[in-house]
């Protein structure tokens, strides 16, 4: 059975099991809140609900589809270890795998133009040799380049990689998210949350996919901005992607190709510098002149929100009010869209670990 298929509405409805244990041992239905609509928030939430049917899960965000960091990302998958430091690299497979897992049978699925999945060759070049990464065994398909392809595609590298991979589309997949979400029974809050002690006695388990934001919610300043931007162009003849050691790039997504980048480590500027602009447009023209001369449609530019580690725990937090289950998630820095599936499916499993610690104590 493919992950796609474990969303039928028939899987949340026919869990009378679990149900009347909640019913015996709790007067209502646990209450859930997740804090976050971004990429990793909805998967939470999502997985949450698969988890625990019996729960009301809200979602709870200042910031909405085309405003997250997530709305706007490449969406290329191609996980690898030196951009999730800090994590023991079979959990970053586990994660992978999970995640291509949904997203392939999403690209597969006759719904994949709702969930924004596209199956997509493309190239990675290099002057190191790539000899063992994480996704090659993940992706559809990964080879060398022979010298002689090298030469015809006419680009300056030592080594080519051909790579099938699945690319996500944001602006698809948050919609899509949000919809399965809702149609599940979740609830929606747009609002800004100061502290977390906003839900002691109103919620059993509050889980945080606030992101970046986390710096200041939970005052973690371990979390650090790698910023970003990409440019989108109109240019549908490009029908496959390309990815560089330096600082070059091009995406396709359903409508546009977004070229980048930069990656500026504790810059906190979300302003467009026409400086960066300029830059990428050069070094993108320069790899793949074919791009010259598309019409650019817009640009943008977020903050990669980073945290070596990524921070996917339990904590029980004290607040004069009284003490509140949280589970934290957040950090996902340049894989968020990559990452959110795998690390969404440990989030629901630690809220269930809260539950069930409650459950006991009854
Ligand atoms: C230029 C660029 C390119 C990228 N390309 C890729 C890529 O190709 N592949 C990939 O895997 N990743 C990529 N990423 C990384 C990816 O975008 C992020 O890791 C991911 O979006 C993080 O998702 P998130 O849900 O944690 O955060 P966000 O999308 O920022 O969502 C945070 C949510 O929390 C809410 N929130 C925060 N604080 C509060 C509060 N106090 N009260 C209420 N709500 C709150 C916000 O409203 C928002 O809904 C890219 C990032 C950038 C900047």
């Amino acid at each position: 059975m493919s992950m796609y298929t474990h969303f039928k509405t028939s899987d949340y409805l026919t869990v009378s099991s679990i149900k009347s244990i909640y019913f015996r041992r709790f007067s209502s239905m646990p209450k859930i809140a997740v804090i976050g609509a971004g990429v990793v928030g909805l998967s939470t939430a999502i997985n949450i609900q698969k988890r625990q049917p019996s729960a009301e899960v809200t979602i709870i965000a200042d910031r909405f589809d085309k405003q997250t960091t997530s709305h706007g990302a490449g969406g290329l998958f191609r996980p690898n270890v030196e951009h999730t430091l800090g994590v023991n690299p079979d959990t970053v497979t586990r994660w992978s795998v999970e995640g291509f897992k949904f997203y392939s049978s999403l690209a597969v699925s006759p719904e994949s133009r709702d969930t924004g999945h596209m199956i997509m060759p493309g190239y990675v070049f290099s002057n190191t040799e790539i000899q063992n990464p994480l996704y090659k065994s993940l992706v559809f398909s990964f080879r060398q380049l022979t010298p002689d392809e090298l030469r015809k595609l006419s680009v300056n590298y030592k080594y080519g990689y051909q790579v099938t991979t699945v690319i996500t589309d944001c602006s698809r997949y948050l919609p899509w998210l949000m919809t399965r979400f809702k149609e599940h029974g979740g609830t929606v809050e747009n609002r800004h949350v100061k502290s977390l002690e906003e839900f002691v006695g109103e919620y059993e388990v509050v889980v945080n996919c606030t992101g970046f934001s986390s710096r200041e919610l939970v005052g973690d300043k371990s979390v650090y901005p790698v910023r970003g931007h990409l440019i989108r162009l109109k240019a549908p003849w490009i029908k496959y992607w390309v990815y560089t050691e330096d600082s070059a790039y091009f995406v396709p997504s359903f409508d546009t190709v977004a070229i980048g980048g930069i990656r500026q480590k504790n810059n906190f500027s979300l302003d467009i510098d026409p400086k960066d602009t300029a830059g990428i447009l050069e070094r993108c023209y320069k790899l793949w002149p074919s791009l010259k001369g598309a019409p650019i449609q817009r640009e943008w530019v977020d903050l990669r929100p980073h945290r070596d580690p990524l921070r996917l725990e339990k904590e029980v937090m004290k607040f004069p009010k009284g003490s509140l289950n949280v589970v934290h998630n957040y950090g996902h820095g340049a894989s968020g869209i990559t990452l959110s599936w795998g690390t969404s499916l440990d989030a629901a499993t630690l809220v269930a670990e809260h539950l069930n610690q409650n459950t006991s104590r009854l």
